[in-house]
């Protein structure tokens, strides 16, 4: 019987040429309605092969072609989409990290729809820097001297180490030597710089006498990671910012200090969350430092070093500069950000990420319940609001935990991980959080604009 149904599955050449085929084919690519043919024979194959399947379907009906059609849309989606993210971890580097203010959006659309005057000295008409877009933004909210910005910070450590640091000693504490993520080690930058690395201390316990003790004539720079995706906590000591930049300086050496997410000070909550804010670095003596664009400043990818003039002088002049340049949309964005830093603006008000930070217990439990009330309309969920934990989100503030108010949502006969998979699949996408076989929608990093969508995602899971 099945051997008959093989039988009768068109080749593909002849029901291309088939009417359905051929209205197909004009709408899209040959090519593709050919793949998605296949990926149907082959579906259908296996289903005669497990017995699953017993009738074959119309392939020249108009049911047919309009099955076709929408799997042919779903393969024309953009890869690269907005989700939703309803996992509470607000800097999610997985989830593309910080969202923009609606600011750094339309300054990022006026430079991307025409020319600009990206490298031009307006007042002159010669050549100008694109640096200088951010420099004095930079500079007037940090207190900085001077200030640079690249792709990312990642880029801005190896390009300050290769600058600074090579053919000489870094020393750092072995309480540092961390792996940041995707294959972003310590050791492997410093060596990449063409520094030599010297380990200072212990995981727990580095005193400021250990890195005394370090230093040759050889040694040029006192580095500083912020061992930003993990903590030692318990039986550990360091020494401060200030007693590292006094015993580089009593030895006429540079103490960097590679901050990662690099909170501007003043900020509400985050404030008083973070162990330390670029300000009081750089106040303390700090000479150079470097954090990321898009962590917890709430801007686009970038690495921003700021610094000594003389110092930052010297980078501009490596030809590696070049090759991990900003990009004219990014500094646009960036431009557009750090100037929401600047009164009478309040950063937590404007900038997202600060914004769901910022956002009290009470008021996510408010969008908790409204999203409770229009799951409850949706036959087959049901759904309680609970507390919940958000996070700042690894490598930026992992051991930030706020309370918040959760969506338990569970679809009887389905479990939470085949839901998650479902919601997954949903356009725009939504991703949650699945911890002991619940699933939790946070409504902190849902923003208020996608509530309408996760609802529509939500109904689109359980069909
Ligand atoms: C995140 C991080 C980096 C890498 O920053 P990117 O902007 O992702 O390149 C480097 N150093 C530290 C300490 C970090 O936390």
């Amino acid at each position: 019987m099945s051997k008959d149904l093989f039988k009768q599955l068109p080749a593909i050449d002849k029901w291309l040429a088939s009417e359905v085929g051929v209205t197909l084919s004009a709408e899209f690519s040959s090519k593709e309605v050919a793949e998605v043919m296949n990926n149907h024979l082959s579906c259908i194959r296996k289903g005669l092969d497990n017995g699953l399947t017993t009738i074959l379907p119309q392939f020249d009906s108009p049911q047919y072609e309009a099955l076709m059609r929408a799997d042919l849309l779903k393969q024309r989606l953009p890869s690269l989409r907005r989700a939703i993210n309803a996992t509470g971890i607000i800097i999610h580097t997985n989830l593309g990290r910080a969202p923009l203010a609606t600011e750094a959006i339309e300054a990022m659309e006026a430079v991307a729809r025409g020319y600009s005057n990206l490298e031009i000295d307006l007042g002159s008409g010669k050549r100008g820097s694109r640096y200088q877009h951010v420099e004095s933004l930079l500079c007037r909210i940090t207190g900085a001297e001077a200030a640079l910005v690249v792709n990312n910070c990642a880029a801005a450590v190896v390009l300050t180490l290769e600058t600074i640091a090579q053919g000489h000693e870094v020393v750092i504490s072995r309480g540092e030597l961390v792996e940041i993520g995707g294959s972003f080690r310590i050791p492997d930058v410093i060596a990449k710089s063409g520094a030599r690395m010297v380990e200072v201390g212990t995981t727990n316990k580095t005193s400021i006498q250990d890195y005394a003790t370090a230093l040759t004539e050889n040694t040029r720079v006192l580095l500083s990671v912020h061992p930003s995706n993990y903590r030692v906590i318990g039986f550990s000591s360091k020494p401060s910012v200030k007693e590292l930049a006094k015993l580089a300086h009593e030895n006429e050496l540079i103490f960097m200090q590679d901050l990662g997410s690099g909170a501007l000070a003043g900020l509400g909550a985050v404030g008083a969350i973070v162990d330390h804010t670029v300000q009081q670095s750089l106040a303390a003596g700090t000479d150079i430092l470097t954090f990321s664009g898009d962590k917890l400043l709430g801007g686009p990818q970038a690495g921003i070093i700021l610094g000594h003039a003389e110092l930052i002088q010297t980078i501009k002049k490596n030809p590696l500069l070049r090759a991990l340049r900003i990009d004219k949309l990014s500094l646009a964005a960036l431009a557009a950000t750090l100037r929401l830093y600047l009164p009478p603006n309040n950063p937590i008000h404007k900038v997202p990420v600060l914004r769901m930070i910022n956002e009290d217990r009470d008021s996510v439990g408010r969008r908790a319940r409204r999203l409770l009330r229009q799951l409850k309309k949706i036959p087959g969920l049901e759904g309680v609001v609970v507390d919940g934990v958000s996070y700042g989100g690894g490598g930026a503030l992992p051991m930030v935990e706020l309370p918040t108010r959760v969506v338990h949502v569970k679809m009887p006969g389905i479990n939470a991980g085949e839901l998650a998979k479902r919601l997954r699949a949903t356009d725009p996408p939504v991703i949650v959080r699945v911890t002991n076989e619940e699933l939790a929608l946070d409504p902190r990093t849902i923003l208020p604009e996608d509530m309408r969508d996760l609802v529509g995602a939500l109904r689109q899971a359980v069909e």
